[in-house]
């Protein structure tokens, strides 16, 4: 059977790399190749530039109404698709079907829509010097950016990005990651259905340190949105900054869940507990640990560690892993085998830094169709200090570690003791202590009695080596736009 060929979206045409090579595109949960990326390079960036240059004279002086008509029309081909796009996600990334059915696809076109809707309310500033002056700021489009997105949530994260640089009135080259390209490229017959101009939006496809770096370094793309690992940002931003172009990164993480023992209080309400168990778990294991927002560090106040961590495993060993076509499946494929060799890495070096696996640890493997797919048992590992490598390094996979505190400081010391900061979460009963931590916790988002809890008009993005700049709402217009003081005196 002919492989599908993942091909670029230029000029509003679907057209194949210059060099017409490709890649393979493998299915992590059967670990096979089912198609074929193209291998683009700086020449398919030339022609993705010239398109967008051109598309930009009319864009950027279409009304917003328009601008978010067309957008809504692509977020309504997305949900009327998102069957279809649900499964090519699970597919090529091995997440649970039933994840890309109920957060992946919905988000990816929430994303859209909800710019589409933020750009008709979008204002700027005055600033009146009584009797002497006015000063009004103008917001306009920045040009030709560049989006760039990472593997774990493929569309959801390459509309988030998107979305608001076309409503701003940029065009837009985006390159979706190499290892997940299949719903961006499907997303490209969705802008032609939408009536999206040519050229207005521009996909290409193919390595990072190839046509990813020929993207970040074009002359004319003066706007950067990345979104990846911390090694890859510090990479764009040494290319970039020289240069001066904008830059927006979304980085790694290694994120603190903080259990205080007071979640056992309100008895007669014994539903807490388990909730905060059934939560913390989620932030744990969702999309196999593989959302940059994940829980990886578990400190639990110590008069209820035992208790919790026993309600934990138990909790994490009843999550089915499995083939992630099966609606049943809670824990899918790892998404390559490199990123499987990493995790397993770390879970041998938390071993040899003298961690106790409480669970799992192993490869596991899947018969049948998924027998050799990448799989990982969920992972729960005790008896780490702070500062060993398991503890402060991204693994970025189902791996969490346990750790007992005694008060509040030594909570905060630990919740704050890496170089990362992107999401924190709190549990406790008691708001007042909830809030006091949350202001001292340096983590850009902080969740209490909640986790991946989203309200898009929110800033979104990481302190410290988490990254630089705020997605979300109008933080992300702001980015997208340029902005011009203009005093003019009376
Ligand atoms: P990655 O850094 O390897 O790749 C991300 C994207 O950058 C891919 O599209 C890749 O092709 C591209 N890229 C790589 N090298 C490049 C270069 N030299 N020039 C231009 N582009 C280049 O990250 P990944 O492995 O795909 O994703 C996992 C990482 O992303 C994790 O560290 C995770 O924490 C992070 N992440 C962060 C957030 C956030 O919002 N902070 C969200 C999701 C994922």
């Amino acid at each position: 059977m002919t492989k599908t060929k993942i091909i670029n979206y230029i000029g509003g045409e679907l057209v194949p790399p210059v060099s017409n090579t490709f890649f393979d595109n493998i299915e992590p949960a059967t670990g096979k190749p089912y198609s074929l990326t193209a291998d683009s390079d700086e020449q398919d960036v030339a022609n993705a530039v010239v398109a967008a240059e051109s598309a930009f004279n009319t864009w950027q002086l279409t009304s917003i109404d328009e601008r978010a008509a067309v957008l809504m029309r692509l977020a309504d081909l997305i949900d009327q698709n998102a069957e279809a796009l649900a499964q090519a996600e699970s597919v090529d990334n091995g997440k649970p079907v039933s994840l890309a059915q109920q957060v992946d696809i919905p988000r990816a076109s929430s994303n859209i829509r909800f710019f589409a809707h933020a750009i008709t309310q979008y204002a700027s500033e005055s600033h009146t010097m009584a009797n002497e002056a006015i000063n009004y700021t103008l917001r306009d489009p920045i040009g030709i950016v560049a989006c760039i997105s990472p593997w774990n949530l493929p569309l959801y994260l390459f509309t988030w990005k998107i979305a608001p640089a076309l409503a701003a009135g940029n065009c837009v080259i985006a390159k979706p990651s190499e290892i997940t390209p299949m719903t961006a490229f499907l997303l490209s017959s969705l802008c032609q259905q939408a009536g999206l101009p040519p050229g207005v939006l521009n996909i290409l496809h193919g390595y990072g340190h190839k046509v990813g770096e020929a993207i970040i370094t074009h002359p004319k793309i003066k706007a950067i949105s990345f979104t990846g690992g911390t090694k890859t940002g510090a990479h764009i931003a040494s290319l970039a900054a020289p240069k001066f172009k904008k830059l927006s990164l979304e980085l790694g993480g290694k994120n603190p869940a903080v259990i205080f023992a007071d979640i056992c209080n309100d008895e007669p309400d014994l539903d807490t507990f388990d909730d905060v168990v059934t939560q913390v778990a989620r932030a744990s294991f969702a999309n196999q640990g593989q959302i940059c927002l994940c829980s990886s560090r578990i400190y639990i106040e110590r008069p209820i560690y035992e208790k919790f961590k026993r309600a934990l495993i138990a909790k994490v060993s009843q999550l089915n892993v499995g083939d992630p076509k099966d609606v049943n499946t809670q824990q899918g494929a790892i998404v390559s085998q490199q990123h499987l060799n990493k995790i397993l890495s770390y879970i041998q070096l938390a071993k040899e830094e003298g961690g106790t696996i409480l669970l799992g640890g192993e490869q596991r493997y899947i018969e049948g169709r998924c027998n050799e797919g990448y799989f990982i048992e969920p992972t729960l590992i005790e008896g780490l200090p702070l500062n060993c490598r398991t503890n402060q390094e991204e693994i970025f996979g189902p791996v969490a570690t346990l750790q007992p505190f005694d008060n509040t400081e030594e909570a905060l010391a630990l919740a704050n003791g890496t170089e990362y900061g992107l999401a924190a979460t709190v549990w406790s009963n008691n708001i007042k202590r909830c809030h006091s931590f949350a202001q001292q916790l340096d983590f850009g988002i902080v969740w209490v009695n909640t986790w991946l809890m989203r309200d898009l008009r929110t800033p979104f993005g990481g302190m410290k080596q988490s990254g630089v700049g705020r997605e979300g709402g109008v933080e992300a217009l702001r980015f997208f736009t340029e902005a011009k003081n203009v005093c003019i005196k009376y």
